[in-house]
């Protein structure tokens, strides 16, 4: 800008305030009944066509993103540029000349009023809602300020706040969302851990009712159903558990090189019972030489197991099932297919989603539309990556798995036989408040030859523990009074509690979890329900300990 312009344009503004000044007296001379209507009119126009006149002046104030308007002290509208106009919703003409308090909403005339008394102290801003011409509430932003040099006005700038209020009460929505969603997580994991809670005795039951129970051909079939059941039931828990863990971004991975063939095989053999079920063959193609993979050993056999398990489910009576593994360029590709009811092609991405499921005209399949995600998130966390393939209904489906794998070729470590060898007879202290749990558990490893005492809750733990001087105390971590830690902490404190193979039961089993019982004096932890062959294997494996310490 050049100083001749700058010298034009203060000018310019000095004539501007000169006709703000005129203007602001002939309105009070008309509010006094000085002058007719007919000289009014000419001075309102004289006010907006001089303004207009000066070009470099009206230019700037035009050209801002910004409502400007000039108005006497007493709040007349003198002139305003078109963002003005625009924003009271009305014509810049029929605004000239009209009190500014006309166009604010009633609740705020108070607000712009005391705005106009501090600003002769300084500049001043407030927030208001205007009133546009069709009734319409506009939130705005006021700058006011006094025109100090030349003769008394007012000017104002204002900025439209819808766009800012919009954007803040999104954000507070989605805030409200997240916070909904995290209390939903929170309570999914609740709810599911309640529920696993019963689930143990059950298991248990059932299994005595097997070993110990009349051998009547008749109970098999029933008792078996309760086993069966139950595992299913202890799986959607664990799946609805997995769920929150995912949305919690704390799903864990334990890594170790597993071998293809192994997961693959274990994965078959889970599956083994619900393909002769559904009368559904399985055909499985490995690859020649011996792969590996850094995984998560459990999480892989759940992927493959969910794959195998809706291949069979989504087929029917007499279907295929070709589960093959490849290795290309140093991904696996892992490929489960079968020739069942097929996938539509717009569901092909979908299905992956959270409780996602294909609606098949009221056919419904039990499961919860969780296994696909779980799957995805498994493979993702494995750095490779998951695709469904369907030609379309009735014409199977197709899921491909592709994960890295492993290119030096070491031996992978041993993986421990699935149910390991009966454990010697061992003295055993249970310890849960819950009856049912540890009157079940006791009979289980009673039968299986241990020395079995039970208490059900932590004071008569520690005495207990102190009187018979067990080998081994399965303690339930979640007793009120004195928690599963407390009792640990107390029996370390003792000589004789120093040698006692301490084991928590636990219904989370969370990394942080292990890291606590770890740390209040555990040897090991097992999550609820407790298998009984995990157990076992924990009893058989677990070195005794020295007997000097043992009951006299
Ligand atoms: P669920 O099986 O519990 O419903 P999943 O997440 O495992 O949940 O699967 C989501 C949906 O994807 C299923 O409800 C089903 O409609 C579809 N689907 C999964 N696998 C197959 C398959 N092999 N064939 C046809 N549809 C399938």
């Amino acid at each position: 800008m050049t100083a001749q312009t700058i010298d034009q344009l203060l000018l310019e503004n000095q004539r501007l305030r000169h006709l703000l000044a005129e203007a602001e007296d002939t309105l009070r001379a008309l509010r006094a009944g000085e002058v007719d209507a007919i000289l009014v009119e000419t001075d309102r126009e004289q006010v907006y066509t001089l303004d207009t006149a000066n070009k470099p002046y009206q230019l700037l104030v035009e050209q801002m993103p910004l409502g400007a308007a000039s108005f006497t002290t007493d709040g007349i509208i003198l002139h305003g540029n078109r963002r003005f106009a625009s924003l009271l919703g009305r014509s810049l003409e029929t605004l000239v000349g009209k009190s500014i308090y006309d166009f604010l909403a009633v609740e705020s005339r108070a607000t712009f009023e005391s705005l106009l008394r501090d600003v002769q102290a300084a500049e001043v801003r407030a927030e208001v809602t205007l009133q546009r011409g069709d009734g319409t509430l506009v939130p705005a932003y006021l700058g006011v300020s006094a025109l100090r040099e030349g003769p008394l006005g007012m000017c104002l700038v204002m900025t439209d706040l819808t766009e800012q209020k919009r954007y803040v009460e999104l954000q507070g929505a989605q805030e409200a969302l997240r916070e909904a969603d995290r209390r939903k997580n929170e309570f999914v994991a609740i709810l599911a851990h309640e529920l696993r809670n019963p689930l143990g005795p059950i298991r248990n039951a059932a299994r005595i009712l097997k070993l110990k129970g009349p051998q009547d051909p008749e109970l098999r079939t029933p008792i078996e159903m309760i086993e069966r059941q139950t595992e299913q039931l202890a799986r959607l828990l664990d799946d609805l558990l997995d769920v929150s863990r995912i949305s919690r971004g704390a799903l864990e991975m334990r890594q170790e090189r597993v071998t293809v063939s192994d997961v693959v095989d274990a994965s078959v053999d889970a599956c083994h019972e619900e393909l002769q079920e559904r009368g559904v063959s399985l055909r499985v193609g490995l690859p020649t030489e011996p792969t590996e993979l850094v995984a998560d050993r459990a999480r892989l056999i759940q992927v493959l197991w969910n794959l195998i398990n809706n291949a069979a489910k989504y087929t029917p009576s007499g279907g295929k099932i070709e589960l093959t593994a490849m290795v290309s360029d140093c991904t696996l590709v892992l490929s489960v297919r079968d020739n069942g009811i097929g996938i539509p092609p717009d569901k092909l991405t979908d299905i992956f989603d959270l409780f996602a499921q294909v609606d098949r005209s009221g056919e419904r399949e039990g499961g919860l539309g969780i296994g696909l995600t779980l799957v995805r998130q498994i493979v993702t966390l494995h750095g490779g990556s998951i695709e469904a393939r369907s030609e379309g209904i009735g014409r199977g489906s197709e899921f491909i798995v592709t994960l890295p794998v492993v290119t030096t070729a070491a031996p992978a470590p041993a993986t421990g036989p699935v149910s390991g060898p009966a454990a010697a007879p061992r003295r055993i202290l249970v310890v849960d408040d819950n009856q049912d749990a540890v009157e079940s558990l006791a009979v289980l490893l009673q039968i299986a030859g241990h020395d079995v005492h039970k208490a059900l809750d932590g004071e008569a733990a520690i005495a207990l523990a102190q009187q018979v001087r067990p080998d081994v105390v399965l303690l339930d971590l979640g007793m009120p009074k004195v928690s599963g830690y407390e009792v640990a902490r107390r029996i370390r404190e003792h000589p004789w509690g120093k040698q006692m193979i301490l084991v928590a039961l636990s219904g989370w089993g969370q990394a942080d979890e292990r890291i606590r019982t770890q740390a209040a004096g555990f040897d090991a932890h097992l999550v609820k329900p407790v298998a009984p062959e995990a157990l076992n294997q924990l009893l058989a494996t677990t070195p005794a300990r020295s007997r000097e310490s043992a009951a006299p």
